[in-house]
């Protein structure tokens, strides 16, 4: 992972043109129903493999690790840089703190989760910065982990349980429960996305209800996720998840859907490559009863 300072964010403004029709904005989000053995109506299986002639490189954007990283969340923004490297792809990958403005034209946007102060923090500053739900508006793949998955959806609840304003890019809304969910998780996701059980590590106090905009990312088999069986959504190329661990390390499908939302169908790995992550994903699997 390089990090990048503010010259270097400047090159993230450059459009490769890669951006055809072909790209649905977050306005397209389907409608589907929540039945998981009808796979007809997910907003992104249809998308996979659209677009074959990807850019020569990928932008991926950290969004305030200053505020937002727990748990090991930036193995996300590494395990995604490495998957594209081994396939060819180009990365730029750009930190960009609280302080400084969120470019607009990434290919992937990372936000990881966050303590209560720093998520309010996090949220009232992307709110008047606009880059990111500009950004997801014109069709960027938006990654969302726990304090960042709750504020890219409408509203979330601060330190006090009180109401905080989210971003609105995915139909989404979070309250503060009756107590913290920590622990291990294991969820199956919604098999129109093809990508293999989740695991994870969960903490945190906030439940989700996912709105008609979106659609559960998975049913919970161990853990809590959203509070109601399911946990996680996604819409249009927007997904967030309660799962920490990190997420994309012990799920290398989900860091493979991600990628293939931005730059189109992509080539199996070799098994050589994939041996410590199989490894480790296997090994959290087996540690974590389900059910
Ligand atoms: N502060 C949020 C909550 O407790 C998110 C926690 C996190 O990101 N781990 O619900």
């Amino acid at each position: 992972m390089t990090s990048m300072g503010p010259a270097d964010r400047e090159s993230g403004h450059r459009d490769p043109g890669h951006r055809g029709s072909g790209h649905r904005g977050l306005g397209d989000r389907d409608y589907g129903d929540l039945d998981y053995g009808d796979r007809g109506g997910a907003p992104a299986s249809g998308r996979r493999g659209a677009h074959a002639r990807g850019p020569a490189y990928l932008r991926l954007v950290w969004v305030y690790p200053d505020l937002l990283s727990t748990y090991g969340d930036r193995g996300n923004l590494l395990v995604l840089e490495r998957r594209a490297r081994l396939r060819g792809i180009g990365v730029e990958a750009t930190e960009v703190n609280s302080d400084q403005p969120v470019p607009r034209h990434g290919d992937i946007y990372l936000l990881g989760g966050g303590e209560d102060l720093p998520q309010v923090l996090a949220a009232r500053r992307l709110r008047a910065d606009g880059g990111l739900a500009a950004a997801a508006g014109q069709g960027s793949v938006v990654f969302a982990v726990c304090a960042g998955y709750q504020l890219v959806g409408s509203e979330f609840g601060g330190e006090e349980g009180q109401p905080v304003a989210g971003l609105e890019i995915l139909d989404i809304r979070s309250s503060r429960g009756e107590r913290r969910g920590v622990g291990e998780i294991l969820a199956d996701v919604d098999p129109a996305l093809g990508v293999p059980r989740l695991t994870g590590f969960e903490n945190h106090q906030g439940v989700t209800q996912v709105g008609p905009g979106a659609r559960p990312l998975s049913r919970v088999l161990t853990g809590v996720g959203n509070g109601d069986g399911t946990e996680g959504a996604y819409a249009g190329r927007v997904l967030g998840t309660y799962l920490h661990g990190p997420a994309l390390v012990r799920n290398p499908g989900l860091a493979d859907l991600l990628l293939s939302w931005a730059v189109g169908a992509l080539p199996p790995l070799d098994p050589e490559y994939e041996a410590w992550t199989a490894r480790f994903r296997d090994q959290r699997l087996a540690a974590v009863p389900a059910g």
